[in-house]
Formats: C-alpha cells, structure tokens, sequence
C-alpha cells in the first residue's frame, strides 16, 4: 500500500495555478526524488505534503487518511531545508532538541535522541556551538539532526546539497543514502535540480515541468525510455 497519496494536487497563488493536478504514489520506505528546473514547483509540492501551506484542491493521504489540513507537527513529517533554517541564537544541542520539545519528550528521552543523531552524523563535538560558529556542511548536518531526532515516519529534503561545495555535496549525498539505508523503512521525498543527485539516490523519479509531473519511474526506467525530449534532456539519455 502507498503510504503518501497525492490525488489531483493543485495550488495557486492569488490567480496562479503553479501545481497544476499532481497524483501520484509513494511508497513506504520509498526514497522518492522530484526533478525538473527552476520554478516548475518543486519547493510548492514539498511544502503542501509538508503542511506548510494549504493545498487549494485535491487530497493528500497517510496510510489512508486525509492529512489535508493537518498541522506540519502532526503529519509525522519533518523537512531539511536548503538553507538549513537554524535558530541562530540556540546551540546544536538546543536547535536539535527544539522539535521534542515542542512534542513533550521527558529531558532524559531527548537527551538520548539527541546524542544519538549526533553520533550518526559526526557532530557531537559541536553540540555546545551556535549555529554560526559551524561551517555549511556541519550546519546542514544539524539541520538533518534536528529532522532524525523528531522520529519522523518520511523525511523531505528541499535541495540539501545546494548550499555546499563540490566535495562536501558528494559526501552529504553519500550520507543521505546511507541515512535512508540505516533507518529502513523511512520514507523521503527529496528535491533537486541536480540529475546526478536524482539519478544516484532515487529508488524513482518524479519529473516535474511546470506544475505537472512529466514523468516518473525508477532512475534506469527513465534513462531507457524517456517519454518526452523533455524527460530525456533532463536526465541526459540519447532519446
Ligand atoms: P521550484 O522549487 O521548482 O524552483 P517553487 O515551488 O519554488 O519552484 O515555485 C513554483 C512557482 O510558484 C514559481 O513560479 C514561484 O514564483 C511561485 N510561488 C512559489 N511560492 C509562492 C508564493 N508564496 N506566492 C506566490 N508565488 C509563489
Ligand atoms: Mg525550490
């Protein structure tokens, strides 16, 4: 059974339709890659699964159940944002443990949570640090952090990698994939430009142009038979 269902998904801005009628499938523990350019509504689709705006029509469902009009915090959903979204004035320790919080864990409980995902992502000498006093990759860590430590049942990630430099994009993708294989059945949604990043981490594809999906399929089946030029251009296959 699909765990996130998208049926007929659209949202406009005052009178701009920018999701256009998304439906579609994710399954669970699915490591789920959207696609396509600049604008074509990527951030908008994360951002209505998310619970971070309200979709204009459609519905959106969890294990069979309606979320439309769910709070973010109750969707069992956390999202890692490009640009990290960090509480500049909190510690790593405080900014990871802020989502518990919010969701009453016992201190002792946190604790054990944050210590855990900290040791997963080779932070744990930085936990007494404010966010600028780390460097964009070591921020963009916590930021993952802070996603693990809430226990989410799928992870959205919105261009993760985007801020970082060539080798340490490399290294944070590796990582991501290794996050989805140690945390099993984890579903993510992940967001990129980039058709590397989509071809090496996807178990499928969603290409999105202009506020419908293209196309979507497993990364060969998309590089073997594109439907479109559009599809083709965008993953490099010869069609
Ligand atoms: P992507 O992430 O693929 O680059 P976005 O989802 O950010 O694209 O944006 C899709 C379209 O929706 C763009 O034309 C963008 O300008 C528009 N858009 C996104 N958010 C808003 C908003 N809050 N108000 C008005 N227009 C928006
Ligand atoms: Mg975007």
């Amino acid at each position: 059974m699909a765990e996130l269902q998208l049926k007929d998904i659209r949202k406009s801005f005052g009178a701009v339709e920018v999701i256009k009628g998304v439906s579609l499938d994710i399954h669970s523990g699915e490591f789920m890659v959207f696609v396509g350019p600049s604008g074509c509504g990527k951030s908008t689709l994360l951002r209505l699964i998310a619970g971070l705006e309200d979709i204009t029509s459609g519905t959106l469902s969890f294990d069979g159940q309606v979320v439309n009009g769910l709070t973010p915090s109750r969707r069992g959903i956390a999202m890692v944002f490009q640009s990290y979204a960090l509480y500049p004035h909190m510690t790593v320790y405080d900014n990871m443990a802020f989502g518990m919080k919010l969701a009453n864990g016992s201190k002792e409980q946190i604790r054990k949570r944050v210590e855990a995902a900290a040791e997963m992502l080779q932070i744990t000498p930085y936990l007494d640090r404010l966010p600028k006093q780390l460097s964009g990759g070591q921020r963009q860590r916590v930021a993952i952090g802070r996603a693990i430590v809430r226990d989410p049942k799928v992870f959205l990630f919105d261009e993760p990698l985007s801020n970082l430099d060539a080798a340490l994009r490399v290294a944070t993708r590796l990582e991501i994939a290794k996050l989805h294989h140690d945390m099993g059945k984890t579903t993510m949604i992940y967001v990129t430009h980039d058709q590397v990043e989509a071809m090496t981490l996807a178990d499928r594809i969603c290409v999105l142009r202009d506020g419908i999906v293209e196309q979507v399929g497993t990364p060969l089946e998309l590089y073997e038979r594109p439907q479109s030029l559009f599809v083709a251009g965008f993953i490099g296959s010869p069609k």
